[in-house]
Formats: structure tokens, C-alpha cells, sequence
């Protein structure tokens, strides 16, 4: 085990305190080189990026990640621009994550134009997932067909480096599997 991912519910709900610990109880496990957090909290209150925050990440002695989930260029501010960046030059990778969903973001230039957000704020576009099929979440599935056409538009539209992954979780499966999206 090279990485420890602290992931959902929402591992920024504990206190700046509490994660301290947790990081530097896993710093001393000598085989783990990176701790990620998987967290969507910024996105709504970006005033979780404290300075607190920042200094535990980038004083580690793990390389550290932050995986944001954000869905939309709407919901980053230049409140978020502003501390994402100060997290970034402080050496902490940004990496964002996506989940398709029909009527919010399933059109061309709301996923480019999240793309290019995202990568003024120092954030890499990670993965775009097609939607669980979960109870009561129906009205937000996106056709695998539909998706791969767009998902087709957004490559042509955008360089390589800022077309997130178009993935899929399949139960039981150990890893998101790639959508193969040929041409
Ligand atoms: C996918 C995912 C992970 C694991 O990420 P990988 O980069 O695929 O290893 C962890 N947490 C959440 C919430 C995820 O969606």
C-alpha cells in the first residue's frame, strides 16, 4: 500500500485537529508515499480551504492530492480561485471529479467550460463519471449513446490534458472502468 485515500461521506467534516492526526498517524507508516482526499466540501464552502488546512497537506511528508467534486463552472468563485491557487503553489495537487448528470451539465460548453475553470484555479480535470443507477436519481441519467457522443465533442474541443476520464463504477469491480469511447 503506497496511498492512503481518505474519501466519502466527506472526510473534510472532521475538524483541521482531527485530520492532523490522522496524517501524521499515516506519515508513519513507512510504505505510504501519498495521502489523497477525496472531498466535495470546498466546492460548497470554499472557506474549508483553510490555512490550517493548507499547512497540514503541504508540510506532509507524503506527496498529498485533494480530488475536488465539482459539476459545473458555477460553483467555483474567485473565492475558490483564490485558495485553490494558494493550495496548488504550496505543492499540493488538484485534481477534479465530475458525475454526468442530464439537465446539469450534459452539454458541450458547460463541460469545456468547466474544464477551462477549473484549470485557472490550478485544478486538473480527473474523471466524469456516468451516473449509479440508484434509486431516485432517474432524472439525471444520461444515455451511455448520448454520453459517448458528447464525450466525443468535448475531446475534439479541448487538449488532451483537460479531458477528464469518462468512467463508470461497476458493482463488485475493483476500479472505475473506462468507457471505451472509440474514433
Ligand atoms: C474513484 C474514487 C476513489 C478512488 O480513486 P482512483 O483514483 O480511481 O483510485 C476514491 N474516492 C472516491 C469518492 C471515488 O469516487
Amino acid at each position: 500500500i503506497s496511498e492512503v485515500i481518505l474519501s466519502g461521506g466527506d472526510p473534510l467534516m472532521l475538524s483541521d485537529e482531527t485530520l492532523a492526526e490522522l496524517v501524521s498517524g499515516i506519515e508513519k507508516i513507512s510504505h505510504v508515499r501519498r495521502i489523497r482526499i477525496h472531498s466535495r466540501l470546498p466546492v460548497v464552502i470554499p472557506q474549508r480551504l483553510t490555512q490550517k488546512l493548507q499547512d497540514i497537506l503541504s508540510q506532509s511528508n507524503c506527496q498529498t492530492s485533494l480530488v475536488l467534486h465539482t459539476n459545473h463552472g458555477n460553483e467555483l468563485t474567485p473565492e475558490h480561485k483564490e485558495r485553490l491557487l494558494n493550495l496548488r503553489n504550496s505543492g499540493v495537487t488538484l485534481l477534479n471529479q465530475s458525475v454526468l448528470l442530464k439537465g446539469v451539465n450534459d452539454d458541450l460548453s458547460i463541460l469545456t467550460e468547466l474544464s477551462e475553470k477549473l484549470f485557472t484555479m490550478g485544478v486538473l480535470p480527473y474523471y466524469l463519471h456516468l451516473a449509479d443507477k440508484v434509486i431516485g436519481a432517474h432524472h439525471f441519467m444520461v444515455s451511455d449513446t448520448e454520453a459517448a457522443a458528447l464525450y466525443l465533442q468535448v475531446r475534439e474541443r479541448l487538449p488532451g490534458y483537460l479531458v477528464p476520464q469518462l468512467v463508470r463504477e461497476i458493482p463488485g469491480e475493483p476500479y472505475k472502468q473506462p468507457y471505451p469511447v472509440m474514433a
